[in-house]
């Protein structure tokens, strides 16, 4: 008995954690300085921690009533109905249910190239038959709608993100309902928002219902997560915000408590920090400023929470700045290898990465 042939799928490139680091090299992991993986530099809300604490003595119970408030909690911050909440165990497991919900088997998903690996996985778990886009590193990696509708070929997801990892490039509502239009009722438009609360870019929310001028669609659904700017990466919370025709469908897709009781105290607590957000983001800001001021190599603009570094050879450069304790991603494997991406720090930990950088690949 052998599980079926997974050779074609990908392997999730995740990054290490400081202590992996720390120990290879000989260092105190308070010394690494970890800028790979877009987490927040100031860690989870405070709150979310005590939330959690608080609720440690219940998780012999079932989270239905926590799931439910905290999904009645985020239908409230965004204005729409509970059943337009995809809750799940993070923005990945919100992706998984899309693709449940969406292919059969032999169906077409078209993605970014360069973009985020989960999308692949996921379609190709579900037997889904992946194609690309390319974002031209020529253009800035523009991501016009002719960038994608000049190889769309009837497929059936179409994934979109905006801030997209890695680039930091952004899809404004207008391109996006282009490509909606173009791609018609039959492809759904998935809008993954995962760095959203750092763009200044009205959410696609907007045209899921038919707001600000926009018309209301069912082929768009849009995604989030806990994971940046609320600082929540390691209790693996996100969410889907569909179109309210087809909400209903959630209830046939979710795996039951997929969101853990500990991870729905959380997020109605990091919901309420509105102050923990606001440092992050406006920290964020500031890194993302002094990057592309002062790193001697060229540097993309970037609406996430992290920036894209042109250098001559990533492994090697990220490999240097490993040895001086600064971690920053080597974009080789997003089809990259002459860039890095450095994830925005607290100020300290942004100059102490900026002066390895130059200082490596100077
Ligand atoms: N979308 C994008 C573009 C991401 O970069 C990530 C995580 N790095 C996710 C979705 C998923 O995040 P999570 O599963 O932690 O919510």
């Amino acid at each position: 008995m052998q599980p079926r042939d997974l050779s074609a799928h990908a392997v999730y490139a995740a990054g290490r954690g400081s202590e992996e680091v720390a120990r290879e090299l000989g260092l105190d992991p308070e010394r690494i300085v970890k800028l790979s993986s877009n987490e927040n530099p100031f860690g989870p809300s405070p709150a979310a921690v005590e939330a959690i604490r608080e609720a440690a003595g219940s998780i012999h119970t079932y989270p239905k009533s926590v799931h439910t408030d905290l999904v009645a909690r985020i239908a409230d911050r965004w204005d729409v109905t509970s059943p337009q909440v995809w809750l799940a165990n993070g923005g990945d497991g919100a992706l998984d249910y899309l693709s449940r919900a969406f292919l059969d088997p032999g169906d077409g998903v078209l993605v970014s190239e360069p973009g985020f690996a989960y999308y692949a996985m996921t379609a190709r778990y579900h037997h889904g038959e992946v194609r690309t886009y390319a974002l031209e590193k020529s253009d800035g990696f523009a991501q016009t709608p002719e960038t994608v509708l000049d190889s769309y070929d009837g497929e059936r997801i179409v994934y979109l993100t905006s801030p997209h990892n890695p680039t930091g490039t952004e899809a404004d509502l207008a391109a996006i309902e282009r490509i909606a239009d173009e791609t018609g009722e039959d492809t759904l438009v998935v809008v993954d928002e995962a760095y959203g609360e750092f763009s200044e870019t009205p959410s696609a929310l907007a045209l899921v219902e038919g707001r600000e001028g926009w018309d209301a669609r069912d082929d768009v659904a849009v995604l989030r997560t806990f994971s940046k700017a609320y600082g929540l990466a390691g209790i693996r919370l996100g969410y889907a915000l569909v179109p309210d025709e087809w909400a209903e469908a959630y209830t046939r897709v979710n795996t039951p408590f997929a969101a853990s009781s500990l991870a729905c105290r959380a997020g109605l607590a990091a919901l309420d920090d509105r102050e923990h957000v606001e440092r992050t983001t406006e920290t964020v800001e500031w890194s993302r400023e002094y990057m592309h001021a002062e790193l001697d190599a060229h540097t993309y603009p970037s609406a996430g929470n992290f920036v894209l570094v042109d250098v001559e050879d990533a492994s090697a450069v990220a490999e240097a700045a490993k040895r001086e304790g600064v971690v920053v991603r080597d974009c080789s494997s997003f089809g990259l290898p002459e860039c890095v991406r450095v994830t925005c720090g607290t100020r300290e930990s942004t100059e102490r990465a900026v002066s390895v950088l130059n200082e490596v690949t100077g």
